[in-house]
């Protein structure tokens, strides 16, 4: 019997998770864990890369178990993985030389700085696509070598490797044979050179990082080795989280689309085999690379404050209890009453990089009801969403013919078909919305065979709803032109 099964290891912020999928696509098994946080200090956040490794083997197994399979009838694993979070081992022992230093982690802002004043950024963008923020590894890992007693020296000679998360789990599977990566994780470290694809020696100079110490980077769809346990069921598909649900939702032609509606919103844009540089404060980074493809680009925007505005709703004001209530409270008034609320609870991100802006509520009347409150909260996450795509389509000049959603909001239909709306074109919601770790086993599937091309799993993606657009693009405009003038309230708030 040939094999069917395709295994997905989707390695998060807060659980490790494993889905075993058919042929079809569809979950057969899935085993969830959630993992200890640390935070030692104020912005600094840390995982222990041995519960990170101990978790997601359990889930593995249990997923597998749970299916009543064993390696042997896998025909891939595949790996997704919360991105740019930093790990440093030793190559003999296999054990890290710290704890895993989480992308939230704020620790080497001051580095960041310097970097700026020293006139960097500007290389430093055009060579990776991103910009300069502790969010990425790069930085994180000369923290680690310059606060690590003799990290150093070791590191220089070749003692110590370096890997976001889908390194240290490919290395754990594989028994410590494989030290690598793929080019969407890679992208986010800072030290790679999304152009040539390859680790750059000046961002390795300016950053203080030994290349000895860093991954072999291989397709995200082709070979990281076999496991040591299950079965030695191959390792065939790595990629970073929105990489892989931009794969997941199959936007394989350039120009589509996706937006993951969960704490905050992950939207990108895959924009085809040359990389697009942002005139809006967007990311550039690398979408995959398919075994004997060249690398596919993607423009990247997030949304800080997505469903976290409805956990407010529910948390802070408890005016419901339930994240699904926000649809029929929304529902029961005909609109915001001229409500516009602007979730900047931490300020505002792409396009506005407005750090001191604050949540705001304008347009309240004596008629005012929770309802329009809760209505305009729905809203505020299909505007801000909006405001990232008009940025992407004037930055990557393809307008959109579609979005391609998922996360935890998007089962809202209101704000589905609000958001279709804003857009002016089609929102479709897939039936499968684990889109992450679908990608992740589509990855793993393509390299191993068990699909023989993209056209082999575009058919078998499936859509549950698509929301079409329903006003007219002037009254579109005019909605978009109101949150606008809110935003502007929002902004440079001075408390
Ligand atoms: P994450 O992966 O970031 O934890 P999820 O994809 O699980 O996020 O989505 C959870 C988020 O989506 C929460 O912020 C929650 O408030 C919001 N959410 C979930 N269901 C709904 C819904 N029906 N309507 C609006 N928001 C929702």
């Amino acid at each position: 019997m040939p094999k069917r099964y395709l295994l997905a290891l989707d390695q998060g912020t807060t659980s490790s998770r494993a889905i075993v999928f058919n042929a079809d696509g569809e979950a057969v098994a899935s085993a969830q864990k959630e993992f200890p946080q640390y935070f030692p200090e104020s912005g600094w956040v840390e995982h222990d890369p041995n519960e990170i490794w101990s978790s997601q083997n359990a889930v593995a197994a249990e997923a597998l178990g749970q299916a009543g399979l064993r390696g042997r009838d896998l025909a891939g694993v595949g790996i997704t993985n919360q991105r740019e979070t930093t790990i440093v081992w030793d190559r003999q022992t296999g054990k890290p030389v710290h704890r895993a230093i989480v992308w939230q982690d704020r620790r080497t802002a001051d580095f960041c700085d310097k970097l700026k004043k020293s006139g960097k950024a500007k290389a430093i963008l055009e060579k990776t696509g991103l910009v300069l923020d502790p969010y990425f590894s790069g930085t994180k890992v000369r923290w680690i070598l310059d606060n690590v007693d003799g990290a150093r020296e070791q590191a220089e000679r070749g003692e110590l490797c370096f890997g976001t998360v889908d390194s240290w789990l490919i290395w754990n599977l594989t028994g410590g044979e494989v030290h690598a990566t793929d080019p969407s994780n890679a992208s986010r470290t800072l030290l790679f050179n999304i152009h040539t694809g390859e680790w750059d020696d000046e961002l390795l100079k300016w950053l203080g990082v030994p290349r000895e110490m860093l991954p072999e980077v291989r397709p995200s769809s082709g070979d990281f080795g076999q496991c040591a346990d299950f079965g030695g069921a191959a390792i065939a598909g790595v990629a970073g989280d929105q990489h892989a649900a931009l794969f997941g939702q199959t936007c394989f032609k350039k120009g589509t689309a996706k937006n993951t509606y969960g704490t905050g919103c992950f939207l990108l844009q895959q924009t085809g085999e040359k990389p697009v540089t942002s005139k809006n404060n967007l990311l550039t980074t690398v979408a995959w690379q398919t075994k004997g493809r060249r690398r596919k680009y993607a423009l990247e925007g997030s949304v800080f404050v997505g469903g976290a505005v409805i956990q407010w709703l529910r948390d802070g004001l408890r005016m419901i209890h339930t994240a699904s209530e926000s649809e029929p409270l929304a529902a029961s008034v005909k609109d915001t009453g001229g409500v516009m609320l602007v979730p900047a609870f931490t300020g505002l991100g792409a396009p506005h990089w407005d750090p001191a802006a604050r949540g705001t509520i304008v347009g309240l009347t004596r008629g005012t009801t929770a309802a329009h409150i809760c209505r305009a909260a729905l809203e505020s996450i299909a505007f801000q969403s909006a405001e990232l795509l008009e940025a992407m389509n004037a930055d990557s000049g393809i307008p959109l013919k579609e979005l391609r959603v998922d996360g935890g909001a998007s089962n809202n239909d209101l704000l589905m078909q609000f958001q279709a709306d804003l857009l002016g074109a089609p929102v479709i919601r897939p039936k499968n919305t684990e889109t992450t770790a679908l990608g992740a086993a589509y990855l793993a599937g393509l390299a191993t065979g068990a699909f023989e091309n993209e056209q082999a799993i575009e058919a078998q993606w499936q859509i549950d709803r698509t929301f079409e657009p329903q006003i007219k693009r002037d009254e579109a405009e005019s909605k978009m032109a109101l949150w606008r003038d809110a935003v502007k309230r929002a902004k440079g708030w001075p408390g």
